[in-house]
């Protein structure tokens, strides 16, 4: 048990205030949006490129915190019931505590580490042996220095068996991991090239992620990466494995035959694709490492499952928001998926159903008394709880409704699709409860083809624009087109809860869409027309000024509303001659902005209209002259500061020195990098739809409308569920588009029709029917989609039609 005082003793802090430093402490905090139970809590205001953590200490000082680490005086005067630790670097102190409660425990701990799948090998690892222990786990991928410190403090005196995932990005990181962790059985999964992340040379990566297992006992994985580390329990299939991987026969699973110090052995593995079949031989080898018989082995790993990580987001019936959670159930996570929820910002009452929790509760009133104040404190309105331990124990203000069932059977007998209205509703039970069963009830389900959007990839592209920026330049993120074609509030919730500056949409419809959703971030609209000045004022929205007549049209609404200095964009002309104020407006322009009281600008911008192009660079350069000579008479004639702001996404790579006080970042934004290729980024969108049926088809038969997809020699073709009714244009009939079908890219035969697709697929092995077909995504990127079409992936991405269910998910 730790108190205020213990704990200062261990970060080494100085008490900048102290008060009731004998209160215990049991839960860490460096998110004022996650405090559940906040007197029992310690807050550490850390930083992180963007955000200051003692900016969030009032917030949760309003939510009962008292106790902070702070590496400077926050303003306590404002705080005076709590206790202030005041130490130099406050995520060093994090760390050092959980270094220190690392100490209490002489457990097995395995530490996994590796570029890829340390997630789903510590997943399978806690599925194969949660039958002998009692096990703590990082959450989810809890793997970075802020994740490993509080997956280490989950560690109680009950459990039994450690997992926890170390990832790092930059050299130097993994020495403070290792700290905590102190692993005594190290798991490399593999190491990946070494630019993905912030290396120099993959032998300087392997040598850091090295650094976790100082001190381990053994470390199992892969050759030729483990081979090189002492102590080590290598697989693969070279002479010198401990784990010698003799052969692979692939069927509808694989079976490995091996010979483990000498001894022949056959594992029998339920995947045929290599990163599941290489993830699971890495269990095995751990297995075998702690005694485990080859027949214990081979009957569990015949249940693993695949493990999807990922929090969905769906629409569901009855106009509700779906949240599938439906793979794990431990309070860390449900407080994860909670803070997921309050994110979406939906509008609409929260719901959750829950099933028992999968870990061992040894004081189930305590432990459900907390689960009930982070339900209370997420707002949530209705609970339906599933299972005998949870519905005895979880006792919920009278606030929310509550049923309880004994068990997913009895739930699913009495429901009924009207059960849910206009509700957003978190879906989390452990695996046992097989919840997919409710998720598959409360799912609208219609057409196959669905675009999943990849929130993770979309905060990912804005930190890696981020990183080219100064500090202090703003950023307005393009969320027209429906945020071009990704779904207009889902990705404005995650924009806005990455504090992005601005958003951008086309037409004043767009904008009240976004305010209908909770979203309260400023809005311009790019294109706003007298029709639409109503809704943009009820709703807040900033409209861009182009001309004389829309100045004077907004102004004379103002006027009959009683409304001043309203908010506007004013766009010049600099050689786009799309919309904007042209050079001889400038003067006129300028006087009349000073004196009038209607408006007040908040930024002066243009547009340019070839920066992705080297052979007109010469014409940017000009636009940009041509906007400072613009824009300066009418700054001049201003008496308050206004933004500048001229660059997109390729102007940012390209221009660097035009990102002046904000720019306006699109297609980047969505993982497409148009011309350059500096940044990394990730694909958000992937479109996919599935095999409708296959046919045999014989030399001399034709496919589709018209006969004009021929069939040469014997063909296997299948029919897929998207057609240019989707957005899948006709113009990639006729062998010109392939989609990507297990691994293979399969071309288009004869012509697209309205709702379906032939592709051949002779040459793609074990196609059946219902098998996903990846039209655009990782591995088949919108650039080339977009090639095959003659066009550009402005078109592809937002052409995909509305009538495409639009799935989210995030990690
Ligand atoms: C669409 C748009 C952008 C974003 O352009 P990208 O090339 O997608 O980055 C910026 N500014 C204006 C005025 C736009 O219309």
């Amino acid at each position: 048990m730790y108190t205020v005082d213990s704990i200062a003793a261990i970060i080494g802090a100085a008490f900048l205030q102290a008060a009731d430093t004998t209160r215990t402490i049991a839960h860490l905090l460096h998110d004022s949006r996650g405090v559940a139970v906040g007197e029992a809590s310690l807050f550490f205001a850390l930083h992180s490129p963007r955000s200051d953590g003692h900016r969030f200490i009032g917030d949760a000082y309003r939510k009962g915190v008292r106790a902070f680490v702070v590496d400077r005086d926050p303003g306590i005067a404002d705080f005076q019931e709590a206790s202030f630790l005041q130490v130099p670097d406050t995520l060093a102190a994090l760390q050092a505590l959980a270094a220190h409660h690392r100490t209490q425990f002489s457990i097995p701990v395995i530490g996994i580490t590796g570029s890829n799948g340390k997630t789903i090998v510590k997943e399978w690892l806690y599925q194969l042996l949660e039958p002998e222990h009692r096990i703590v786990r990082s959450p989810r991928s809890y793997n970075s220095q802020i994740g490993v410190a509080l997956s280490v403090w989950q560690m109680t005196a009950g459990h039994s068996l450690a997992l926890f995932e170390a990832g790092i990005s930059q050299p130097g990181e993994m020495a403070r991991l290792a700290a905590m962790i102190r692993p005594t059985i190290g798991v490399l999964t593999n190491i990946g090239s070494a630019h993905d992340e912030g290396f120099v040379t993959t032998e300087e990566k392997q040598h850091e992620k090295g650094r976790l297992f100082e001190g381990a006992d053994v470390i199992i994985g892969p050759e030729p990466w483990t081979g090189l580390l002492p102590n080590h329990l290598s697989w693969g299939s070279g002479r010198d494995a401990t784990l010698r991987v003799d052969a692979l026969e692939q069927d509808r699973d694989t079976e490995a035959q091996v010979t483990y110090r000498g001894v022949p052995l056959r594992f029998r593995i339920p995947f045929t694709d290599e990163a599941s079949v290489a993830n699971a031989l890495t269990c095995c080898s751990v297995l075998l490492h702690l005694g485990y018989s080859v027949d214990t082995i081979n009957s569990r790993l015949a249940t693993l499952h695949p493990v999807d990580m990922r929090l969905q987001l769906k629409r569901g019936l009855n106009g509700c928001t779906l949240i599938n959670d439906s793979y794990s159930a431990d309070y860390t996570s449900l407080q994860l998926a909670l803070h997921f929820m309050e994110q979406q910002r939906t509008g609409q009452p929260r719901a959750v159903i829950l099933s028992d929790f999968a870990e061992s509760v040894r004081e189930p009133g305590q432990f459900y008394g907390q689960v009930a104040q982070v339900l209370r404190s997420s707002g949530i309105a209705r609970a339906v709880l599933i299972g005998p331990e949870i519905s005895r124990h979880l006792q919920l203000p009278a606030g929310i409704a509550v049923q309880r069932y004994p068990d997913t059977e009895a739930f699913l007998g009495q429901y009924h699709p009207g059960l849910f209205h206009e509700e957003t509703i978190l879906v989390k039970g452990a695996r046992r409860f097989r919840f997919e069963r409710i998720v598959a009830q409360l799912e609208t389900r219609v057409h196959q083809t669905v675009l999943a959007i990849d929130l993770n990839a979309l905060a990912h592209n804005l930190r890696q624009y981020r990183a080219l920026l100064r500090p202090s330049t703003k950023v307005m993120a393009m969320v027209k087109a429906f945020s071009y074609g990704s779904g207009s509030a889902e990705v404005a919730s995650i924009l806005q809860f990455h504090h992005v500056d601005y958003l951008g949409v086309a037409y004043a419809d767009e904008g009240v869409e976004l305010r209908r959703a909770g979203i309260t971030v400023p809005i311009m609209v790019m294109n706003a027309d007298v029709s639409s000045f109503p809704a943009l004022v009820e709703h807040h929205l900033q409209p861009v000024i182009y001309s004389f007549a829309l100045l004077h049209a907004f102004e004379a609404f103002l006027r009959g509303e009683g409304l001043q200095g309203w908010p506007v964009h004013i766009e010049l002309e600099t050689g786009m001659n799309r919309l904007g104020f042209a050079t001889v407006e400038i003067p006129s322009l300028a006087r009349h902005l000073q004196q009038t009281p209607w408006l007040r600008v908040r930024s002066l911008f243009s547009h340019l209209a070839a920066s992705e192009d080297a052979a007109q660079d010469d014409f940017t350069r000009e636009q940009a002259d041509r906007f400072w000579e613009m824009l300066r008479p009418i700054e001049a004639a201003l008496s308050y500061p206004v933004l500048k702001h001229i660059a997109n996404s390729a102007a940012i790579i390209r221009h660097p020195h035009l990102q002046l006080d904000m720019v306006r970042l699109g297609i980047g934004l969505y993982g497409v990098e148009i011309e350059t290729k500096q940044l990394e980024l990730q694909p958000v969108a992937t479109l996919r739809s599935t095999i409708a049926q296959v046919k045999h088809l014989a030399a001399g038969d034709t496919v589709s409308y018209n006969r004009r997809g021929v069939i040469r020699e014997e063909s296997l073709i299948a029919t897929v569920r998207i057609g240019y009714a989707d957005g899948y244009s006709r113009r990639l009939g006729y062998g010109v588009g392939k989609m990507w079908v297990n691994g293979h890219l399969a071309p288009v035969v004869g012509t697209v029709c309205m709702d379906m697709t032939m592709i051949d697929v002779t040459q793609v092995p074990n196609v059946k029917e219902g098998d996903e077909v990846v039209v655009f995504g990782p591995g088949l990127p919108v650039q080339q989609l977009a090639d095959w079409m003659g066009t550009i992936p402005y078109e592809v991405m937002t052409g995909v039609s509305q009538r495409v269910k639009r799935v989210y998910f995030q990690e």
